[in-house]
């Protein structure tokens, strides 16, 4: 017998990884290896909309992504886990076609409403309507059609990790000038910025986009930060022409890392996030940082890369 339950979300490792040439200090947070479904950003946040799910009485999952959507196969598997009905909306598959996340999701049995990128909103509508009418109580995790409403549940996963990096600095003695992360829907970013705000943090907070121009990369930002957040740094120079675009560089990003600390990177986030981190700090650094990359997860699009190759 297995027993089903919210795996625990605890403070995940933060490693050493060396030097960049100008003497800058990189450290590595490892939510990669949280402990549900290979871990990531995906697993904290989601076992935030789930508990909010359940607080607020809903009783069936609605989740939404691109065909690679990493968020999608972790809502997918969590539902499974516990018994609740989950629905999985895909954008984009006509570019990507198929992906082990979304081979994943499929295997829990969650039903999947294809859509294009534009027609997100209506298929949200149509799905939500539809359940309803089934005498479900649907629970759209991103708020309203328009993906606006439910910034608090996102917020507090990041929130959380925010306050993991502060103590960790306190017991460790280091202290960090900046953490960066690949920053998508600015669920990740939102939260460090609001945790930081909290504590009254100084390190610089950089999310190298991954997709989004600047304009709706920010204000998504400050969405999901909340009241009170300072300047946002959305860093929108290294996108590689767009999501899940990338360049040799990313490449030779994701080989090293693999050769130096057997730790595998994407292209379409945390490789490309790592990639844009070093180039940043080549440029606009002077070697006295101290840097914390947070591996964002997201494994089974490693494979995806590699069956590519
Ligand atoms: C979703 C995702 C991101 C981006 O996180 P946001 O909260 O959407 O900004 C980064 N890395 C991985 C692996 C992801 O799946």
């Amino acid at each position: 017998m297995i027993e089903k339950g919210l795996f625990p979300v605890k403070p995940t490792p933060v490693q050493y990884l060396g030097k960049l040439p100008k003497g800058q200090e990189i450290f590595m947070k490892r939510d990669d290896l949280l402990g549900f479904s290979f871990g990531g950003n995906k697993a904290r946040i989601g076992a935030a909309f789930l508990q909010d799910m359940e607080k607020k009485g809903k009783d069936f999952m609605v989740s939404y992504g691109s065909c690679g959507s990493n968020l999608n196969r972790t809502m997918a598997l969590l539902c499974k886990s516990r018994n609740i009905p989950c629905l999985i909306i895909v954008s984009g598959q006509e570019a990507g076609g198929q992906t082990f996340n979304r081979q994943i999701a499929a295997d829990t049995g969650a039903r999947q409403v294809l859509c294009g990128k534009d027609g997100v909103a209506a298929a949200v509508e149509q799905v939500m309507e539809e359940l309803k009418g089934q005498g479900y109580k649907p629970y759209y995790l991103y708020g309203d059609a328009r993906g606006m409403g439910n910034e608090e549940a996102a917020r507090s996963a990041y929130m959380g990790a925010y306050e993991e990096i502060r103590r960790w600095q306190q017991e460790s003695g280091v202290r960090l000038t900046h953490i960066f992360h690949a920053s998508g829907t600015g669920m990740t970013q939102g939260g460090l910025v609001a945790g930081k705000e909290l504590a009254g943090g100084q390190e610089e907070i950089i999310g190298i986009s991954v997709a989004r121009d600047a304009e709706r990369g920010i204000s998504a930002v400050r969405r999901y930060a909340g009241e009170g957040a300072g300047a946002i740094r959305f860093e929108t120079d290294y996108r590689c022409g767009g999501y899940g675009l990338y360049d040799r560089d990313i490449q030779e990003v994701i080989r090293e890392m693999m050769n130096c600390h057997g730790i595998a990177l994407d292209p379409t986030y945390t490789g490309k996030g790592y990639s844009g981190m070093v180039k940043w700090l080549a440029r606009y650094g002077d070697g006295s940082e101290r840097v914390l990359f947070i591996h964002t997860g997201g494994l089974p699009l490693y494979f995806d890369y590699l069956r590519g190759l």
